[in-house]
């Protein structure tokens, strides 16, 4: 079979590798649907596993089941989390599902034409698609589950004044997300393209991060906001996003500037103003099940923010359109097009 192998952003191969075949708990399959997330195109967070077959936003169709696995049969649609927690011990049981501590296997990257998946991921990592959600929608799962759970984590209520710094496919699902809330939803981003998006999306303010955000934000909404997202690892969002937020608000850091970067807090302000910091990274299963719900009942439509599909082949082009920003929002790879 053909994987696509990363070795960085500008080097990514179509390899031939052997098919895999499944063992008695394990299943093989076939890769529909793959979406390149934003987090694939970042070096510093990649590289140290590099090369690697990326890949984690998958739609997949099961073709072969080792003889123990009762949970699914050949023809089955299925998405599979890149990896699960254990759901026991400690850091599980208090909701920090992306810290446990016994995550040991991890899916074998969806830029592929098949995937191997391992026993554990059968068990709590797989879930049956709605006939409602076709593979290439399927590919929204992960990344509105982790958006869920940072929504979640930040206590985002109705009516709110939610701020999202960066209107990636990330800041748009957050957008969506806030909009089913009926929060008041305000986008800033440095490409005018993605703005009109947002606002397209739903965003009732949308402001040109070029400009003193601040200040425009002050004069288009009668406060600041109770949440702001920060959904790009621009240094320069950090900043505007500490005068963005109002007395009581929350700031999540959805994104993260590059390990290298320190950030200052002005803490004393914030400790007058009881100004919460938040970080959230990845998902749960609980977000995964409720992200699939909000596809499957299109409380938050994703088709629209698909801007490419690709053949395996094209998986350097995929990566470069991501990287550029320019037309791309969603990107998919369709391994067995
Ligand atoms: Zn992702
Ligand atoms: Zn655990």
């Amino acid at each position: 079979m053909k994987v696509a192998r990363w070795y960085n952003n500008q080097d990514i191969r179509i390899e031939e590798v052997p098919t895999p075949r499944p063992g008695p708990d394990e299943m093989l399959v076939k890769v529909i649907s793959c979406g390149i997330c934003g987090s694939d195109i970042v070096e510093w967070y990649r590289l140290p596993r590099a090369p690697l077959v990326p890949g984690h936003e998958i739609g997949a169709e099961v073709v072969e089941v080792g003889p123990s696995v009762k949970k699914f049969i050949p023809g089955d649609r299925v998405f599979i989390a890149p990896k699960v927690p254990c759901m026991q011990c400690d850091y599980c049981k208090n909701g920090h599902y992306p810290a446990c501590t016994n995550i040991t296997e991890r899916l074998p990257g969806g830029l592929a034409e098949y995937v191997l998946v391992p026993n554990t991921l059968i068990e709590n990592g797989a879930y049956r698609l709605p006939d409602s959600i076709s593979y290439d929608q399927s590919t929204f799962i992960e990344p509105l589950a982790c958006v869920v759970r940072a929504q979640r984590l930040a206590g985002v209520q109705q009516g709110q004044t939610v701020m999202m710094f960066g209107c990636g496919m990330s800041g748009l699902l957050h957008v969506m997300l806030a909009k089913t809330k009926n929060c008041r939803v305000i986008t800033t981003d440095l490409n005018t393209r993605r703005l009109e998006l947002a606002a397209g999306f739903g965003a009732d303010i949308i402001i040109d991060a070029a400009e003193n955000v601040a200040e425009r934000l002050e004069s288009a909404n009668d406060k600041k906001a109770d949440v702001v997202i920060l959904c790009t690892s621009a240094m320069s969002a950090v900043d505007q996003a500490w005068k963005c937020v109002d007395k009581g608000g929350v700031i999540v850091f959805f994104a993260v500037p590059g390990p290298d970067k320190h950030i200052t807090v002005p803490l004393n302000d914030f400790w007058t103003k009881e100004i919460q910091i938040l970080t959230s990274y990845y998902c749960g299963p609980p977000d995964i099940m409720n992200a699939i719900e909000l596809i499957a009942t299109r409380a938050i439509k994703v088709d629209d923010m698909i801007t490419h599909r690709l053949p395996l082949k094209d998986t350097p082009r995929g990566f470069q359109l991501v990287l550029d920003k320019k037309e791309s929002i969603k990107v998919i790879i369709k391994p067995n097009l």
